[in-house]
């Protein structure tokens, strides 16, 4: 049986004040224990979640990480080792912000992805679909090309200690969630692609979607075969409807 994870990614959001009241409401939250939660807070805000959390059953990541692990000159970013260092577990790797709007490539993407295993974090890969690609009838074949590049870099036993989270571009932000039936469809492929190299791994591997889930929709997406969780954005900077959406997995 696969442990559902439900995952928050809090983007560019929160000062100081506003994290300490975040982190403080989900201390609140009666979370089920027979599901993972993790929180993606930006790097700024990291630590003094890890220290907000602390004692609290729920993991802190961060949103990306550098292509390179250790130190060096590489202005403005951050290593998966630093990342360690500052106490996170987790960390996610090319959500389609970064591909899109920073021109992440599957090439960096898969060196991200490979760095933060070396190091010790569990990354989170996020694939996805644009509107576009999907009204070409080219989802399944644009995801497959995404997570085939990290297969390629990285190998299948990778996978053994990492997430996917299929996220379609057009449902982020939108308030337009894909039907359980559309995200089934592509966790289901995800899934396949990896059974195709090895079946264990396939069958272990937590898929999560991301694009618009709230407490309304949750439990109809968690409920589909292949769909083990969700990464959360705007529902996330809610204590009580993350809490809500934790509940339902
Ligand atoms: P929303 O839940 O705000 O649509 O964001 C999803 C997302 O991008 C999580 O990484």
């Amino acid at each position: 049986m696969r442990r559902p994870l439900v995952a928050g990614n809090w983007k560019m959001n929160g000062t100081r004040a506003s994290v300490a009241e975040l982190t403080e409401s989900l201390r609140m939250q009666d979370m089920p224990t027979s599901v993972e939660v993790v929180v993606f807070p930006c790097a700024l805000h990291v630590m003094q979640v890890v220290d907000g959390l602390n004692g609290a059953a729920i993991d802190v990541g961060a949103q990306d990480c550098a292509a390179d692990v250790g130190f060096g000159a590489f202005t403005g970013e951050e290593s998966a080792t630093q990342l360690l260092d500052s106490g996170c577990e987790w960390v996610l790797v090319g959500h389609s912000e970064r591909r899109l709007i920073f021109g992440e490539s599957d090439d960096v993407v898969s060196k991200k992805f490979v760095s933060a295993l070396e190091c010790g974090l569990t990354p989170v890969l996020c694939v996805g679909e644009t509107l576009e690609q999907r009204q070409a009838g080219k989802t399944v074949e644009v995801v497959a090309r995404q997570l085939a590049h990290v297969l390629a870099q990285a190998g299948v036993q990778a996978f053994g200690r990492a997430v996917v989270a299929y996220e379609p571009v057009w449902a982020i932000g939108s308030g337009l969630t894909a039907s359980p039936q559309q995200a089934q469809e592509v966790h289901a492929a995800i899934r396949a692609q990896l059974a195709s190299e090895d079946q264990r791994i396939a069958d272990g591997i937590r898929l999560l979607y991301g694009g618009s889930v709230k407490a309304e929709n949750a439990a109809e997406l968690f409920g589909m075969a292949d769909i083990d969780g969700g990464l959360i954005g705007g529902a996330s900077l809610k204590a009580n409807d993350f809490g809500a959406i934790c509940r339902a997995a």
